[in-house]
């Protein structure tokens, strides 16, 4: 794949070279090396300042090194780190009663990264299908999307429909499902087609798949046929979440409360790796010791920072920001693809958005843009080919929202 490469400085290139030499080849990084984050900004080794819209995949929706988030680690880092769950400490009780009641959930189970969160639910889910719905051993299917994207763990790649993701990694998990986004018929099908159902998996925007948004009133009529056929609606809110989509949450925006809520990313704003997994007792409590656990899960550094992430997106009015800006952006894109033919479509709600790109998916236009965007300041990365996702942190003011439009279109215009 030939694609374009602006002048590196040497330094950059020294920084690069290692990784490519010493690091397992798994991911293709933008060319850019940083070294320095302040709530929307970014900083590469050469000093030279950039807006971050791709936010660490939503994980820094509070924007980088945010003070008090920070000021939680440090501290608790200083006073007790690690106990494992053998002990019990003085951070996981006060944060599992934060987080429940933050949420609306009865419980809490603490995990580290968003794919531990996703494994973690297919497991409550699977065994409250069988000692609580009375599904025969063995038989549980759970349903899930095309076009899906919920971490790369054996399993979870096993119900992804990336080939990329999964070729040569079988053999996989069975029991899962697979039917159309976005489509309730296809969910009532599935859900009648047996009754070894036990759940729903969904993304209530597809992320990675380029910002997919379902139709206004999917999420809410898949809640409801899951209740008529007695089946767990499992969100994985995981890049949606924690205000990133205008709402604390993405189901917010059709009142949803999911039997299960997967949470990762920002619930750390991006400090640390946590993860959890939320449910009322009755899904909840089939869960006994000895059956999942995780060293690091619930560890006192991630519950003092979870607390203070949290906080943060509240007192910083972070929803509402996401949700009016994100109004801001969208306009705003709209107007440069009325100018500019390369937009052929704006997506997205709050700030999780992405432009659709006039060329196929497999061009390297969408890359090309992208080095454009970095060499006018702003960070994004193409997802799936040829869309560009646009995520800033939550904290961006309305002034900043309008000199990154000034760059995008800027950029855009290079390639008329
Ligand atoms: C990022 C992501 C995951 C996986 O999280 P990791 O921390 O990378 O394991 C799962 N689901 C969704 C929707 C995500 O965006």
């Amino acid at each position: 794949m030939e694609q374009s490469h602006q002048a590196l400085s040497s330094k950059s290139e020294a920084f690069i070279e290692k990784e490519n030499k010493y690091g397992a080849h798994n991911y293709h990084p933008l060319p850019v090396v940083l070294e320095k984050g302040e709530g929307v900004y970014v900083w590469d080794v050469d000093g030279k300042k950039y807006y971050d819209f791709l936010s660490a995949y939503s994980a820094v929706n509070q924007g980088h090194c945010h003070p008090k988030i920070v000021g939680a680690m440090v501290k608790q880092a200083q006073t007790l780190t690690l106990t494992s769950r053998a002990f019990y400490n003085d951070q996981l009780g006060p944060y599992e009663e934060f987080v429940t009641e933050y949420f609306g959930f009865d419980k809490v189970l603490p995990m580290n990264t968003g794919a531990e969160a996703v494994e973690t639910a297919l497991k409550i889910c699977r065994k409250w299908a069988y000692e609580v719905k009375g599904i025969p051993e063995n038989q549980a299917q759970i349903i899930v999307c095309e076009n899906n994207f919920h971490g790369r763990t054996t399993t979870i790649i096993s119900f992804s429909n990336d080939e990329n993701a999964r070729k040569s990694f079988g053999p996989f998990t069975a029991g899962f499902i697979k039917i159309p986004y976005d489509d309730i018929e296809a969910l009532e099908n599935a859900l009648k087609s047996t009754n070894n159902i036990a759940g729903f998996l969904v993304e209530p925007i597809q992320g990675e798949a380029g910002v997919y948004v379902p139709a206004d009133g999917y999420l809410a009529k898949a809640k409801a046929l899951c209740e008529q056929y007695n089946a767990l609606f499992i969100a994985d809110e995981v890049q949606t979440g924690i205000a990133r989509t205008g709402k604390l949450l993405a189901v917010h925006h059709e009142n949803v409360q999911p039997d299960i809520l997967i949470l990762g990313k920002a619930i750390s704003g991006g400090v640390y790796p946590v993860s959890a997994v939320l449910a009322n007792n009755a899904v909840m409590n089939v869960i006994k010791p000895g059956q999942h656990g995780s060293t690091f899960g619930g560890n006192p550094v991630a519950a003092a920072v979870a607390i203070a992430a949290l906080e943060v997106v509240r007192d910083e009015n972070l929803s509402q920001n996401a949700a009016y800006l994100g109004v801001v952006l969208r306009t705003g894109l709209n107007e440069i693809a009325s100018r500019n033919p390369l937009i052929t479509l704006v997506r997205g709600k709050g700030l999780l958005n992405a432009i659709v790109i006039n060329c196929d998916e497999d061009s390297d236009l969408a890359w090309d843009i992208c080095m454009k965007f970095s060499e006018y300041g702003l960070l994004a990365k193409p997802t799936h080919g040829n869309k560009i996702r646009l995520a800033p942190p939550l904290v961006i003011t309305e002034t900043q929202i309008h000199e990154c439009l000034g760059i995008i279109e800027r950029a855009l215009n290079d390639f008329r």
